[in-house]
């Protein structure tokens, strides 16, 4: 099924300038890419999308993390979008993602882990809705 996902290219991800290499790896992984924007979350924004771990006891240092400069999101599109993404992306840790997870590749650490993606169809629809209104999606 086509489905859309959420993706976020991290801060620490551009900072490295290695923003190109996962856009490249996106497109090699037959995505469709929509809606692409690069913004800087406020501490409050980046609060709201994380809501879902605000018990959470990285909340703080996430949303700091998070909120510390520019970022990249984007609508991608695909069959199996959703768990496609989270495969490319690799788990939470890049010390425990496969090999050639961008995870694995890029990632520095559990919290600066350079990508983000919706993990359910119910959590790409509220991700989707939080940065896009309705006709940009
Ligand atoms: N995170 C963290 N410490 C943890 C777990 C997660 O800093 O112990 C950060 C990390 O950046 C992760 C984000 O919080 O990507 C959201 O956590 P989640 O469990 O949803 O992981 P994901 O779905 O991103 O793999
Ligand atoms: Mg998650």
């Amino acid at each position: 099924m086509v489905e859309k996902t959420l993706a976020i290219i991290k801060p620490d991800a551009i900072k490295k300038k290695v923003a190109g290499k996962i856009i490249q790896r996106i497109e090699d992984e037959g995505f469709k890419i929509s809606g692409l924007r690069m913004l800087h979350l406020t501490k409050e924004e980046a609060k709201g999308f994380y809501v879902i771990h605000k018990d959470k006891k990285f909340y703080e240092s996430l949303t700091d993390f998070m909120s510390s400069g520019e970022i990249m999101i984007m609508i991608l599109e695909r069959e199996d979008a959703i768990s496609h993404w989270r495969q490319v992306m690799g788990v939470t840790d890049p010390a425990l993602a496969d090999p050639g997870t961008l995870r694995q590749i890029f990632g520095f650490s559990i919290e600066r882990n350079a990508v983000h993606g919706s993990d359910s169809p119910t959590t790409a629809e509220w991700e989707i809705n939080y940065f896009y209104k309705k006709e940009e999606q």
